[in-house]
């Protein structure tokens, strides 16, 4: 089911979803389970599922030698989206990049997903890669979220790259962009910045989640610049409890984002990283019930691959 219809369907009730990783190549997906299972009692409709972009790896060669080589480390996106749908029978919302891939191999996951009954993409541009200063387009690949979200509408009207077909099962995506309630890194102004939202939504996006925020004032201020534009859709906040103490830089400069100074000064009297865990959760239930009453249509969690911090606040929160 589509996320737009869930939220129709809570009819003002404020829903739980979260946001997993695909686990590191190699590794067991029952892990993945291990921490998926402790939330399902909070009846997530659906759950989204990151796509990475590719990095170089070293491998060693015969003499010591080390040749550089091009991998994706967390592969397995499509996979996990549909072993979480038969498993769980929640929807499980893939993550579309546009750095990395061309269109035609875009088209390929695209064609995956509605064959796996994948009711909603996720379309985002990807960050840089690690070893590039500035995000580059992949040759035949989009250049900004708004081309994907593009590509995917001409799919849902049967216009493939090659040529329009005729089709009475064409896929129908419901299809959620992303939105920074502290502005895109890149963006040379709030302003500009809703202005790039407002094309993503005018191009077919038909919902937004945002980039996790510390200050509710400023998520607030957001969707309201974002409605003064025209922009109606649902606007989802994404949160991220702090877990260890390393967040405190690693946030700000990832994801170019303020955290408050109460919080600041509360991570910082911790002794341990037990201790900013507590502070991190009772931080993101304060955040949560205040976006709760304020009727938000879902809390959108960011796991990063670990569960039980997300369990803690949901089970005072939902
Ligand atoms: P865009 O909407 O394309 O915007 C990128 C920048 O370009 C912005 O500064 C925008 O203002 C500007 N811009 C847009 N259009 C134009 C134009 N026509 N001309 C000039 N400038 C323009 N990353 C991953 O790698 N994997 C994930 O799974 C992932 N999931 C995410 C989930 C959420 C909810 C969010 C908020 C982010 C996620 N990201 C993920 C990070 C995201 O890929 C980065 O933030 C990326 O740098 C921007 O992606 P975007 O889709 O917002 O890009």
């Amino acid at each position: 089911m589509k996320v737009t219809d869930h939220i129709e369907q809570a009819a003002g009730k404020t829903l739980f979803s979260f946001e997993i990783v695909p686990p590191v190549k190699g590794s067991n997906i029952q892990n993945l389970y291990d921490n998926i299972d402790p939330l399902m009692e909070f009846n997530p409709p659906f759950i989204d599922v990151t796509t990475s972009r590719e990095e170089f790896v070293y491998i060693e060669k015969d003499g010591g030698l080390l040749q550089k080589q091009v991998t994706r480390m967390r592969p397995g996106t499509v996979g996990i989206c549909a072993s979480i749908k038969h498993k769980y029978k929640v929807d499980a919302i893939p993550h579309i990049l546009c750095g990395g891939f061309t269109k035609e191999e875009t088209e390929y996951v695209l064609v995956d997903c509605h064959y796996l009954g994948l009711d909603n993409v996720m379309a985002l541009r990807g960050d840089a890669r690690k070893d590039e200063s500035y995000f580059r387009a992949e040759q035949g690949g989009h250049t900004f979220a708004k081309d994907l979200v593009g590509q995917i509408v001409d799919l849902k009207a049967g216009k493939y790259l090659h040529e329009t077909i005729e089709s009475d099962h064409a896929a129908d995506f419901c299809i959620g962009v992303a939105g920074y309630p502290e502005k895109h890194m890149e963006a040379p102004s709030m302003k500009n910045d809703l202005k790039r939202l407002q094309e993503k939504v005018d191009a077919g996006a038909d919902y937004v989640v945002t980039q996790m925020f510390f200050d509710n004032q400023k998520y607030f201020d957001f969707v309201q610049a974002a409605r003064d534009l025209g922009i109606e859709v649902p606007i989802i906040p994404g949160i991220k409890p702090i877990a260890i103490k390393r967040h405190l830089q690693i946030l700000p400069q990832v994801f170019k984002i303020d955290l408050p100074q109460e919080l600041i000064n509360a991570v910082e009297a911790c002794k341990d990283n037990k201790a900013v865990r507590q502070v991190g959760v009772e931080f993101a239930i304060t955040q949560s019930k205040e976006l709760l009453a304020a009727g938000v249509p879902v809390l959108h969690y960011y796991s990063m691959g670990r569960s039980s911090n997300i369990r803690a606040i949901a089970k005072e929160v939902f």
